[in-house]
């Protein structure tokens, strides 16, 4: 039977409906980025008056145990008190120059010492933008258009990349958006996520076509799905063999599955790669980078144009440095210990609640798919069920637990998260997961 922790007496939203009927004049679903608008799961969106370490504090004053960190960036906790120290500074030496800075090559070399695959790299302004740049760098240097992607990858907003998978195995992509072009969204090919032979497949009537194969080596887009064994060694070994680059996008996975990365978890050396979120340290900051030969052709060296004015930024590029300096191994410890716990802790839930559910982490980036026994793939992540997950969601976030408004989101932990918030959190798993059984 479980503990039911009584519903607290002052979960009021009152403040955030009415923010958000005021936004929704302002912007498109009152958000400036769309699953914020918790159209997944219903019900009125938070709106966050400040975060201190693990707690974001809503504009009713609720305050809420963080595990979406900004969608990935926050993982030492919010305002942590060297990051802020550092952007105060940056902001007094001025906030953008558009001209070069020391900063961005000690930036640089503190990005090469966790990820020694990225000899040459560009800073940009977002993860998008710095797919975006991997991939025209790999069409530039390969002389080639077609990319192949994975059906419930994300990486940004391009045109080309907002593609799911077609009805055939060997189609060409159709577009996930209003907007596109077919003829852009023709030129990506999507593939199986977890499936290598299909990546085989594709290749091969493709032939001498496929720049550049790019995946989230942990996919953390349709929720947390780990590459099975030997997925991205078959990756690697095809891409080779076909003449295509590996793009690893590690804007997700980067500084988080470890500090270098899930390249450095699976020990697999991409072509290029694609990094953002906790490399800006909560602010808006992308890099993509890569084997030197394909770095040199952007320009001004090469041929393959691709700018932004604030790309490197001072305070950005502060930040990041403030941020990954902390990315010590103890970190990672104390980060995969609480993400362990929360698996153990979960999975006796889930048995004593005697609900099918699977629980995918890789350190501490985690997602519950509940109502499915095991999620490898974006079919089976898609089967999940979406009123026990907006049931769940909403019980968790009235007692206090903030969870991303989605079942296909990755959760994550920083290392403000300790013993008090874990077990506030399994206490309202317990009661959340037993309204699902009807306990
Ligand atoms: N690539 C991956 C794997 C992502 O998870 C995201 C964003 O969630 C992006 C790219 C796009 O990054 P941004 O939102 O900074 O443009």
């Amino acid at each position: 039977m479980a503990s039911r922790t009584r519903k607290p007496a002052a979960v009021s939203t009152k403040r955030s409906a009415k923010a958000l009927r005021r936004a929704q004049n302002q912007f498109p679903g009152g958000v400036n980025s769309p699953v914020r608008a918790f159209g997944n799961v219903g019900g009125t969106p938070r709106f966050i008056a400040r975060a201190r370490g693990a707690y974001l504090t809503d504009i009713d004053h609720n305050m809420l145990v963080d595990y979406v960190g900004s969608w990935g960036p926050m993982i030492l906790g919010h305002a942590d008190p060297r990051v802020v120290k550092a952007l105060r500074e940056a902001a007094g030496r001025g906030t953008s120059y558009g001209a070069p800075t020391e900063a961005e090559s000690e930036l640089a070399r503190i990005i090469q010492s966790f990820f020694p695959s990225l000899e040459m790299m560009r800073f940009t302004s977002s993860g998008t933008e710095a797919a975006m740049g991997a991939l025209r760098a790999a069409r530039g240097f390969t002389g080639r258009d077609k990319i192949i992607k994975f059906e419930g990858c994300y990486h940004g907003h391009a045109d080309y990349l907002l593609v799911k998978a077609g009805s055939g195995a060997l189609t060409f992509g159709v577009p996930d958006s209003a907007g596109i072009p077919a003829a852009m969204a023709g030129l990506t090919l999507t593939a199986r996520y977890n499936d290598a032979a299909h990546v085989e497949g594709l290749l091969k009537a493709n032939a001498g076509e496929v720049a550049a194969v790019i995946v989230e080596p942990v996919a953390g887009n349709m929720g947390c799905v780990p590459p099975v064994p030997g997925f991205l060694e078959s990756l690697r070994t095809l891409s080779r063999k076909h003449g295509a680059l590996l793009v690893f996008d590690e804007v997700m996975t980067g500084f988080r599955v470890s500090a270098g990365g899930a390249q450095e978890l699976y020990g697999i050396r991409p072509d290029l790669t694609c990094l953002g979120k906790i490399v800006g340290g909560g602010m808006p900051l992308g890099v993509y980078g890569g084997r030197r030969e394909i770095m040199e052709k952007i320009a001004p060296l090469g041929p393959v144009y691709q700018a932004g004015t604030l790309s490197g930024n001072p305070m950005a590029v502060a930040a990041g440095i403030a941020t990954l300096k902390q990315l010590r191994p103890s970190l990672y410890k104390r980060i995969d210990n609480y993400g362990e716990r929360l698996e153990h802790g979960y999975r006796e839930l889930l048995a004593r609640h005697r609900l099918t559910a699977a629980f995918n982490r890789v350190g501490s980036m985690f997602t519950l798919f509940l109502g499915v026994g095991k999620v490898n793939s974006f079919e089976t992540a898609a089967r999940n069920d979406r009123d026990q997950f907006r049931r769940y969601f909403h019980r968790m976030l009235e007692l206090g637990i903030y969870l991303p408004p989605s079942p296909f989101e990755a959760a994550f932990v920083s290392a403000a998260h300790g013993s008090r918030e874990y077990q506030r959190t399994i206490r309202a798993a317990d009661d959340a997961l037993g309204l699902l059984n009807g306990a």
